[in-house]
């Protein structure tokens, strides 16, 4: 049985993690162990929820709702704000504790960018207004569209960008009124646990909650009567578990699933000049975001050129633990998707395909595998048709640019995509022809707080970012008023 975390508990352990419910910091009887990829040291212990612990925080959102939902505009921006503020000011620990846990490094693109992130897209659902539509004035009578909150949202959050997921769930839903239970992956719990403790003591008791589990708690909440939407963002698999689960109370769904983003490089491009942004768009976080580059499709005339380029800058960039200042890119995060890109590689080699770079783990502590170039991957080979999530881009050669697109568009995944050419016009007739959510043009994987993202096909439903992001989060209500 779970129990409320005393001082003495706080002082001495500074290794276990409290949930945070209703206000209060609550521990439990049962911890999962937490260890850093790049060394395999424990980084802490974090709390497993029971089903009384998620019914604990679903009452007191339910409970909090109410009061909550009737707050100003105006408050809850400022809620929004102060929370942003919090994230700034608590950055050095949290980042720390992220690397730890995740991996990636503290610099560069990594934790120290992700917890700007977090502030940025907290500060940013305070910049967005939900203004009353008038529909219609006149003698009969008025008519108003209103945006209201939905009521109780849980939240549930992959590994990768476990923060930023985080709050990208958590500010629109809170903006626009909402009362939240947040989860995070059972791989990266604690810089969520913390950060969520520091975000919820600004708001009202009971609206913003955290329960961290041993990967049994998501069916849960994806069942619970008392939780009105789940926002998702995960893997296809587990999102197709959600939409069943949820259908029996009819839950709202916002679900960002995996992706398998194709770029096409056309020949009139330039291979020196596109060669550090083909690479920044497949390797970001290691691979390991969803948004990511995930196969290369480029000319035969240019092939050649972009292969020696790319090969040359990835040589070039540093891989280590993320502790290292110096270091730029980190291991993988855990060994179940160690394993995947290592068996993807070998099977596209045993297939044909050629190594460029990388190709074997790195020997020693940690999930380290180097960044892979996989070359002469063609249709058919695993590393291409199915999402590696890793330090890993097979190059497709093509010759046809139309067979290209076919080939890009062949897959059930529809999250981004690019085109990487000298003319924009020739750029954006082929992007026109890309099933994608977002088609990038000479970039890939750039998301804004103010900017809709959301993918197609398998890759989910519903946008985030931007107003339609925080509509997301409002059920639609008319007043209908008689003259
Ligand atoms: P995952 O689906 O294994 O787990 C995600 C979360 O779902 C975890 O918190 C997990 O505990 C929980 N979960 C597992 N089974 C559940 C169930 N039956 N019901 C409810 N919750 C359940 O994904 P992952 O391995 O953590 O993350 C990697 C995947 O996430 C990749 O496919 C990646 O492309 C995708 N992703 C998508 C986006 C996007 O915006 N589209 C962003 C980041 C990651």
């Amino acid at each position: 049985m779970n129990k409320m975390i005393n001082k003495a508990d706080q002082m001495s352990g500074i290794s276990k993690f409290p949930m945070t419910i209703n206000g209060q910091t609550v521990i439990s009887d049962d911890y999962s162990e937490i260890t850093n990829p790049s060394t395999g040291e424990t980084v802490g212990f974090s709390p497993i929820a029971t089903i009384k612990d998620l019914d604990a925080a679903v009452a007191a959102a339910n409970a909090a709702k109410t009061d909550y939902a009737l707050l100003p505009d105006a408050t809850r921006k400022q809620y929004c704000r102060d929370a942003a503020t919090a994230i700034e000011a608590n950055s050095a620990e949290l980042s720390q504790l992220l690397t730890l846990e995740q991996g990636k490094p503290l610099k560069g693109l990594g934790s120290e960018f992700e917890l700007g992130g977090c502030a940025a897209w907290m500060n940013a659902a305070a910049d967005f207004d939900l203004p009353v539509k008038i529909i219609q004035e006149d003698d009969n009578g008025r008519i108003e569209q209103h945006r209201v909150p939905i009521g109780v949202i849980g939240s549930i959050t992959p590994w990768n960008w476990p923060l930023m997921i985080a709050v990208w769930h958590i500010a629109p839903a809170l903006r626009a009124g909402n009362c939240i239970i947040i989860k995070p992956s059972p791989l990266t719990p604690l810089s969520s646990l913390r950060m969520i403790e520091i975000i919820a003591s600004i708001f009202p008791q009971g609206v913003v909650n955290i329960v961290a589990d041993g990967d049994d708690i998501g069916p849960a909440m994806t069942a619970h009567s008392g939780i009105d939407k789940i926002i998702f963002t995960g893997s296809i698999g587990t999102g197709k578990h959600i939409m069943r689960n949820a259908s029996d109370t009819l839950k709202r769904l916002t679900l960002e699933l995996g992706g398998n983003d194709a770029g096409i490089v056309l020949p009139d491009a330039d291979p020196a000049a596109i060669a550090e942004g083909l690479f920044w768009g497949a390797f970001i976080n290691n691979g390991q975001t969803c948004a990511a580059m995930k196969r290369l499709y480029v000319h035969d005339d240019i092939y050649d050129d972009v292969c020696e380029q790319l090969s040359n800058f990835a040589t070039k960039i540093p891989m280590g633990d993320g502790m290292d200042e110096n270091n730029i890119l980190g291991p993988i995060q855990n060994k179940m998707q160690f394993d995947i890109v290592k068996n993807l590689v070998d099977d596209a080699v045993s297939n044909g395909a050629k190594i460029l770079t990388g190709g074997q783990p790195i020997e020693g502590a940690g999930y380290f595998y180097p960044i892979t170039l996989v070359a002469e991957a063609t249709s058919g080979m695993a590393i291409v048709d199915k999402e590696q999530f890793g330090p890993t881009l097979p190059i497709i050669r093509y010759h046809d640019l139309d067979d290209a697109i076919a080939q890009a568009n062949g897959l059930d995944f529809g999250l981004a995509a690019s085109v990487w050419s000298s003319d924009a016009d020739k750029a954006q007739a082929v992007a026109a022809q890309l099933e994608a959510g977002t088609v990038y043009i000479n970039k890939h994987g750039e998301v804004a707080p103010h900017v809709p993202f959301g993918g197609i096909k398998s890759s989910g439903f519903g946008v985030e970012f931007g107003i339609e992001g925080l509509e997301a989060c409002t059920n639609i209500k008319i007043y209908n008023i008689a003259n």
